[in-house]
């Protein structure tokens, strides 16, 4: 937990949420600002700031983040339609909160690239 990371404290309960899902080591959250009919943030609930910073012992962690990613497409009816998932990573990304996160976004047409 870092104390002044925004993702660590909603995690920890500190910061209020929508909540959709959680594991033993992830968390699923509604985003604050959605940029599709569902737009979920799936977060490590241990701190690491971007995907560079992942370390091979976190290999399995990943992969749990995507088969979450999976369950909530389908409790959420997305996995019919279709669905993105993105992590930003890095200054051009436009990567805002330095705690790593899963976008998951689907509800409606996506254009490709994106911008
Ligand atoms: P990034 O740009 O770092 O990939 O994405 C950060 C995401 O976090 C953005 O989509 C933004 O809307 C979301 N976000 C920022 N602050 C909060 C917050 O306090 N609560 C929630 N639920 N999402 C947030
Ligand atoms: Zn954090």
């Amino acid at each position: 937990m870092s104390d002044d990371c925004l993702f660590c404290n909603i995690v920890a309960g500190e910061i209020p949420c929508r909540k959709v899902a959680e594991t033993d080591t992830l968390f699923a959250f509604a985003d604050i600002n959605p940029q599709a009919p569902t737009h979920i943030l799936i977060v490590p609930k241990k701190h690491i700031e971007s995907n560079l910073d992942l370390s091979p012992m976190d290999a399995g962690l990943i992969g749990e983040a995507y088969l979450l990613a999976n369950r909530i497409a389908k409790e959420t009816g997305i996995d019919k339609t279709g669905f993105r998932v993105v992590t930003n990573t890095g200054r051009n990304s436009g990567q805002m909160v330095m705690h790593l996160h899963l976008h998951l976004l689907g509800g409606r047409p996506m254009n490709w690239p994106p911008g």
